[in-house]
C-alpha cells in the first residue's frame, strides 16, 4: 500500500505510522526524522536545515523533494510505503505525484488525523523536542493550516478521515479498519 498520513503537530501520526508499518509491512518514511538525523550526524544536509526546524517552518521543497526522492528509491519502498509529515504543502503532493507516475504507481490513500488543537499542544509539551516549544508549536500548527490542510482538498478522493482521540491501540484499529474497507471496495 502507498499511504500518505496528514495531520495536524501532535495527532500521534508519528506513533500510528510505526503501528501501521509493521502490520501493512511497508516502511515508514518520516521526512521529520530523516532530517533530525541528518541533523544529529551533522551532514551538509543537516548543517543547512537545523535552524529551519528550530523555527518550526518548511525546509524548501527543493531540498525535501530531492531526499524523498532517494528515499523512494530505496528498494524496502517499492511495493509500498507510509509516508509520514511529507507533502506538507500542494507543490510538494504535485512533485510526489509525479514521482509516483513516472514509475506507473498511484497513492492508495491519505489518512487524515482528526484532533483539537489545544489539546496536542499539551501532548507536545511533554515530549520535549527541541521545537517542541510553546510558540515553536504554534508556528507549526499555523503552518499545518494554511501549507499542509489544502492538501485534504488536493487530495479529496483519496482522504480517509480518522478521529484520532483516545488510545493508541484503538486509533490504529480505526485506522487499519477504514483501510481494510478501502481494500474490500477494489
Ligand atoms: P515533523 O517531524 O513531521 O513534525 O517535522 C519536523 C520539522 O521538519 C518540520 O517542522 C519542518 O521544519 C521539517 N519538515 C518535515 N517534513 C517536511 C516537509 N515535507 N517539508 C518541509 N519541511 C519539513
Amino acid at each position: 500500500m502507498r499511504l500518505v498520513l496528514v495531520g495536524p503537530p501532535g495527532a500521534g501520526k508519528g506513533t500510528q505510522a510505526e503501528v501501521l508499518s509493521r502490520k501493512l509491512g511497508v516502511p515508514h518514511i518520516s521526512t521529520g526524522d530523516l532530517f533530525r538525523s541528518h541533523i544529529s550526524n551533522q551532514t551538509e544536509l543537516g548543517l543547512e536545515v537545523q535552524s529551519i526546524l528550530d523555527e518550526g517552518a518548511l525546509v524548501p521543497d527543493s531540498i525535501t523533494n530531492e531526499m524523498v526522492r532517494k528515499r523512494l528509491a530505496d528498494s524496502d519502498a517499492d511495493h509500498g510505503f507510509l509516508l509520514d509529515g511529507f507533502p506538507r504543502n500542494t507543490a510538494q503532493a504535485k512533485v510526489l505525484g509525479e514521482m509516483l507516475a513516472a514509475a506507473g504507481h498511484d497513492l492508495d490513500a491519505v489518512l487524515e488525523f482528526r484532533v483539537d488543537e489545544d489539546v496536542v499542544v499539551e501532548r507536545l509539551l511533554a515530549r520535549g523536542r527541541t521545537d517542541d516549544k510553546e510558540e515553536v508549536i504554534r508556528h507549526r500548527q499555523q503552518v499545518y493550516r494554511t501549507e499542509t490542510a489544502p492538501l485534504l482538498d488536493h487530495y479529496a478522493d483519496k482522504v480517509i478521515s480518522i478521529d484520532a482521540v483516545g488510545e493508541i491501540d484503538e486509533i490504529s484499529e480505526r485506522a487499519l479498519a477504514a483501510l481494510h474497507s478501502l481494500r474490500a471496495e477494489k
